[in-house]
């Protein structure tokens, strides 16, 4: 990407122009969330001001014109991951709630005692505890896949976890901590040889990488909207129609119900099945305009400049004495995750903070895979295609003062 077309980009977001502490932000927590352009709150204003009613139920015209919209906005979530229709669409509040859902459902219909459920040692809580939530009810088993020196899955050993009583295999297609991108297509063919359904936890990578669910032939996807540009409280489950069709509703209520006696109810179709309640028909809107936003710039474009800044600030930072990175895989997204000698991470985030830089520091919801590497947290840098080259020179100078200060 051109220096300008970087310029216009941060010129979409309002909150860049922001400062902390007297200083211009740079903000590098874009693994926790996304800043969100002009467009999306341009949309949702819009939606308010102008196509605010219930969806669905509505015979008036701004409740049908409110349900068009947010059925729209489902079509426009299919085509961006290439899901084979939008009734393979549902939202949920975001990645936690999609795998709930999954871990619920999947478990009532498909899973008993004995069985296994296999995930990584790199995943976020969210794609673990819900896994072993189900497993305690059922009296299951977690078995955990180990990484290399370098954060990458060992694909052996996944190779020998998978037996007959594996019943569904659940990992991130790019870490949180180590942004490692996973070979999640390899993994998938690998568990449909034994039919073996596959959910991938997307949260990292559908704002970095292009996702095809139809090319990589999972069996569940999930993502959150806000970390890709778009609000809190909407993200999307992608679900195979037969795998929709077959596991059971999540939650009861409106709008996922077909009748209703005191006797018997019978459920709605796909997608609304599993969508009690009255669904975020705004944010659906806002979350379409954000990945129309992503489209436009182009995911290869976005990916390759990314790419890019992180290379350079990787390099940057092993410039500086005592650095350890942790996740060093060639195949990597645009997650940074570091330590300086024997300086406390919490330390170093904090004193950056004060210089208006923004980075995460902590176990980072990922606790089993910190205390594997044997350490405390990590301080994290995360990129988006609105940061730039100036703002890693910025952060390594700082970097390099805060550590003068602590060292
Ligand atoms: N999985 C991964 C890999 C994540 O990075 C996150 C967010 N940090 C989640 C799941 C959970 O996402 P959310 O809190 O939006 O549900």
């Amino acid at each position: 990407m051109t220096e300008q077309e970087i310029n216009n980009i941060r010129a979409d977001f309002p909150i860049l122009t922001e400062q902390v502490y007297n200083k211009p932000l740079i903000y590098f927590d874009n693994a926790a969330t996304t800043q969100k352009p002009q467009a999306v709150l341009d949309r949702i204003n819009y939606g308010y001001k102008h196509l605010n009613a219930n969806i669905h139920r509505g015979v008036h015209y701004l409740s049908q014109k409110a349900t068009e919209a947010h059925e729209e906005a489902r079509k426009y979530v299919a085509h961006f991951i290439n899901a084979t229709s939008s009734s393979e669409v549902i939202f949920t509040r975001g990645t936690t709630e999609a795998i709930n859902l999954v871990a619920f459902s999947f478990g009532e219909c498909c899973c008993r005692a004995g069985d296994e459920i296999i995930i990584s040692m790199m995943e976020h809580h969210s794609n673990i505890v819900p896994w072993q939530m189900l497993c305690e009810r059922k009296g299951m088993r977690l078995r955990v896949i180990p990484i290399n020196e370098k954060g990458e899955l060992r694909l052996d050993v996944f190779g020998e976890l998978i037996n007959e009583n594996t019943r569904l295999v659940a990992v991130t297609q790019v870490s949180n901590v180590l942004g490692t991108v996973n070979p999640v297509k390899e993994i998938i063919q690998t568990a449909h040889q034994r039919n073996i359904p596959v959910l991938i936890d997307g949260a990292q990578a559908v704002p970095h990488i292009q996702v095809d669910v139809q090319e990589l032939d999972a069996d569940f996807y999930v993502f959150s909207g806000h970390k890709i540009y778009t609000p809190t409280g909407i993200g999307v489950l992608y679900g195979k129609r037969e795998w929709l069709e077959r596991i059971p509703p999540y939650q009861g209520g409106g709008e996922m119900i077909q009748t209703v006696t005191f006797e018997k109810t019978t459920y709605n179709e796909l997608p609304f099945k599993f969508e009690a309640g009255t669904p975020d028909y705004i944010g659906s809107t806002a979350l379409a305009e954000a990945l129309k936003y992503v489209e436009n710039i182009g995911i290869q474009k976005i990916a390759a400049y990314e790419n890019e800044l992180t290379a350079y600030a990787t390099a940057e930072l092993m410039k500086i004495e005592g650095m350890r990175i942790f996740g060093t895989s060639e195949h990597k997204s645009a997650v940074i995750s570091f330590l300086v000698g024997n300086i406390h991470p919490y330390d170093i985030g904090m004193l950056l903070d004060k210089l208006g830089i923004a980075v995460r520091t902590g176990h980072h919801c990922a606790q089993p895979l910190i205390d594997h590497l044997g350490i405390p947290g990590t301080v994290r840098a995360s990129f988006s295609f609105y940061n730039t080259k100036e703002e890693v020179d910025i952060f390594i100078a700082a970097l390099k003062r805060v550590i003068g200060m602590l060292g």
